[in-house]
């Protein structure tokens, strides 16, 4: 795995992963741009989580919502009134941050100082950003006291009260902007499933328990964005609303903490770097009964959560129906006069309506790219004492699946039968298959090690019987990217092979 973050970003850059967004114009923070490669392992690690959720299951439909929602959905989500950060402002810069990454960077003994304080221990950070949420006057003054110093200019600040920022990105629809016609784009791709569960399930006559499955972008105007892709303003994500009769949630809620672990082992990320952070009470988002945070251990960062697996209750759907009092809600609800849905299912039992529990796995895609990458990532040094990177990258996730070589660029009859083969490879929907003559062949292999290709097929004089051994005609080179063994193999049993390989 990797060592540092440093390692990765430096990666990504050079290799084509991902680039800074805007990044000609200066770039723009918390922005980032998936390249040839990028694209590759993204599309491949969304193809996974979509292959186990939907396709290997009965019991699961998929959706692709629309990204900008009208205001009331997010209004009635909660969205509007509550998704926001607490910021402070630096006096003396004008420099403004949130307030618990600000204090999450000051060194050990600041930190006490404001654990202190804010009578808290220092080991519980949690607690003591609850608690600095909790008193903004407090906040500020446990702040000053401590000496806490800007990050930006190394000095001691001069700092506000804490104030909420929503961290919604708000756009106008239409030509005219007056006060109703603005719209949301979505912080979580979530709230579109909830608006779309009647229509799922009236056109699909789903019966509880069942999911709903999407995957796609959402956005966050974070005050810091950092680290990397961890943290971003443009984000993917990869939800299910797993609706079930109430009282059967907290079985469910196990059922997916389970699903969830085993489908990261399967990309490579094994259950011993993650830790389950079971969500103390107290530290619980207003509409969940019990949250999983799935923390993974990322390289310089330490434990992060990677995914989220909630217990929401009856909240979502209680908070966007029509005729809530009627519904025996167990969730404390806003008042919503505005839907035109009852968002009901019948009981499988009693056939009585009902307001289904839901629980909620909620990955993001970015943050997944970044873990993947970290372990696949692995220095070795080889016999002959030189270093190489490769990237270890499970085969169904490997942007390149086997790049096809020609010995020599020029030479038609060697050009020739590695077109073909690259032609007959790709035919087998194994995902990317490279034609690939940019270089002189100890480079093509270092390149395709550091990018996680699989295999590389190499035609040579021997193939097209141009060579010295007779009996190496019409067999290719097929060198293993993790063994480095490399083995002649005939071109008539090349797709065979291949396909059992990446299997
Ligand atoms: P954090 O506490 O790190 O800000 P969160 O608790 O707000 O995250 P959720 O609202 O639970 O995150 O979102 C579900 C998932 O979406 C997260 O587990 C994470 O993988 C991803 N995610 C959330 N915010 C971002 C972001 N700004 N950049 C990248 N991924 C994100």
């Amino acid at each position: 795995p990797a060592t540092s973050m440093e390692e990765l970003v430096s990666l990504c850059k050079r290799r084509g992963f991902i680039f800074q967004g805007s990044e000609i114009y200066g770039g723009l923070q918390g922005f980032y741009d998936y390249g040839p490669l990028g694209v590759e392992l993204k599309n491949n690690l969304k193809a996974a989580w979509w292959r186990a959720n939907v396709y290997e299951r009965d019991d699961m439909e998929g959706l692709d919502a629309s990204i900008i929602m009208h205001r009331m959905v997010l209004r009635h989500s909660g969205h509007e009134a509550t998704f926001s950060d607490p910021m402070v402002d630096n006096k003396k810069n004008n420099k403004r941050y949130r307030l618990d990454h600000l204090v999450k960077d000051q060194k050990a003994d600041v930190i006490a100082k404001v654990a202190q304080a804010m009578g808290q221990s220092a080991d519980n950070f949690p607690a003591v950003v609850a608690a600095l949420n909790a008193s903004p006057t407090q906040a500020s003054e446990a702040l000053r006291a401590a000496g806490v110093r800007d990050p930006f200019s190394g000095e001691v600040g001069e700092w506000t009260e804490p104030k909420p920022f929503n961290m919604m990105f708000k756009t106008t629809i239409g030509p005219v902007a007056d006060d109703e016609s603005y719209g949301y784009l979505r912080p979580e791709t979530a709230q579109g499933i909830f608006t779309n569960f009647k229509n799922v399930v009236d056109s699909t006559s789903r019966r509880l328990p069942f999911g709903i499955a999407q995957i796609g972008k959402a956005f966050r105007n974070e005050i810091t964005p950092r680290n990397f892709i961890f943290r971003v303003r443009e984000l993917e994500q990869m939800e299910i609303e797993f609706f079930c009769v109430p009282g059967t949630d907290e079985d469910w809620h196990a059922h997916w903490l389970e699903k969830r672990l085993t489908w990261w082992e399967d990309q490579g990320v094994p259950r011993s770097k993650i830790e389950i952070l079971d969500v103390p009470k107290e530290d619980l988002a207003h509409y969940s009964k019990r949250t999983y945070d799935l923390m993974y251990d990322y390289p310089t960062l330490g434990h992060e959560e990677i995914e989220g697996i909630a217990n929401r209750s009856d909240y979502d759907l209680g908070s966007h129906t029509k005729n809530q009092s009627e519904l025996g809600l167990v969730a404390s609800v806003e008042e919503n006069n505005d839907s035109i849905a009852k968002l009901t299912i019948p009981h499988p039992e009693t056939n009585k309506p009902v307001v289904p529990f839901v629980i909620e796995p909620s990955a993001g895609v970015d943050r997944a790219f970044l873990a993947v990458l970290s372990e696949a990532f692995t220095k070795e040094t080889l016999e002959n004492g030189n270093e190489r990177i490769v990237l270890k990258l499970r085969p169904h996730l490997a942007p390149i699946k086997v790049a096809v070589i020609p010995l020599a660029r020029n030479r038609e009859e060697i050009t020739d039968v590695a077109k073909k083969i690259k032609a007959e490879l790709q035919g087998l929907g194994l995902g990317r298959v490279l034609y690939e003559d940019s270089g002189n062949i100890g480079k093509a292999y270092r390149r395709h090690d550091e990018v996680g290709t699989p295999f590389c097929v190499t035609v040579d004089f021997d193939t097209v019987g141009k060579g010295e051994d007779a009996a190496l005609v019409d067999t290719v080179t097929v060198r293993d990217r993790d063994t480095l063994a490399q083995e002649r193999v005939k071109i008539s049993d090349l797709s065979v092979w291949i396909q059992a390989k990446l299997r």
